[in-house]
């Protein structure tokens, strides 16, 4: 179990936190480097990163506030998770015992108006519906709240299978815990590829992708991420394909969280019907493809 102690006065040039979960693609064997809570620290704004590691849990040093804050790996999935789906977050403290309450990554597609706390059974109860995720205060103090936020990054990729004999690990992005830098975010597919003998050849994000010739919805891959942590969402997922167009329909908003028998499409916005309640997402079905694909460029 891997554990940091972060003080960002000792990191001036910049620090970024986020929870990290397995990679959406992957044909790369190896240990995940990013699953836990992944760290990039500097020191000096034109070196190389002082800091770019994961870890198990991470005690960050708050200074302004006068306290520590544990960021345990499930928070910070569900910090993620949230985020992605657009769900509102709350720091509730229970007004009985003090603890800060977060219910587990489980919960975290839920908002709700009643937060119950895990350690003392209190029913604590915010005005608007929220999540209830102690780390959106460290997003809140320590994010550089520069505008525009998350940029795409104008950076397509088209790579054949012949490209990364080591394997390829692609992720959604998502916006960090912690965000400090003077720079926007960037939005899209986070990728590694490498090299036969494993070293990493580029680890980039792109805000479009291609895989022979299979072009992965860039939405999508980042609503599955999400969704995929939640029993409750995964089970529900589904692809569908527009009667239409032919194009899969992918459900955004309070849809790609809540089922139902009406999705809209992106393309022709024909309202295409499921017969039961189901969150239509075309990534599992695109997961599946790219690795037959992968095998039989391997043969
Ligand atoms: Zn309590
Ligand atoms: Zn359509």
């Amino acid at each position: 179990m891997s554990h940091l102690l972060l003080d960002p006065q000792e990191y001036p040039a910049g620090i970024a936190i986020w929870g990290g979960v397995e990679p959406i693609f992957m044909t790369a064997h190896r240990p995940n480097e990013e699953a836990g809570i992944h760290i990039h620290a500097r020191k000096l704004p034109v070196a190389e990163k002082d800091i770019d590691q994961s870890f198990d849990e991470v005690t960050f040093r708050d200074c302004t506030w006068g306290r520590d804050i544990q960021i345990d790996q499930d928070a910070a999935v569900g910090f993620m998770i949230s985020q992605i789906l657009g769900v509102n977050m709350r720091h509730v403290i229970c007004i009985n015992c003090a603890s800060d309450i977060f219910l587990g990554r489980q919960f975290a597609a839920y908002p709700s108006t009643s937060h119950t706390c895990p350690s003392c059974s209190t029913v604590n109860t915010t005005v608007e519906e929220a999540v209830a995720n102690p780390l959106i205060t460290l997003r809140e103090r320590y994010s550089s709240r520069i505008e525009p936020a998350v940029i795409s990054p104008n950076r397509p990729l088209s790579l054949s299978w012949d490209k990364f004999p080591g394997g390829i690990d692609i992720w959604g992005s998502n916006q960090a815990i912690i965000w400090n830098a003077q720079k926007p975010e960037e939005e899209g597919l986070h990728v590694h590829w490498y090299a036969s003998d494993g070293t990493m050849l580029r680890d980039d994000t792109f805000d479009s992708v291609t895989l022979g010739a299979i072009k992965v919805d860039v939405k999508a891959a980042r609503l599955w991420m999400a969704q995929r942590e939640v029993h409750r969402l995964r089970a529900a997922t589904r692809s569908i394909t527009c009667k239409e167009c032919g194009n899969q329909v992918c459900d955004e908003g309070i849809q790609a969280r809540v089922p139902s028998t009406t999705h809209r499409c992106a393309t022709c916005a024909h309202i295409a019907q499921s017969t039961s309640p189901i969150i239509a997402n075309p990534m599992p079905a695109t997961v599946k493809l790219l690795m037959d694909s992968w095998k039989l460029a391997q043969k």
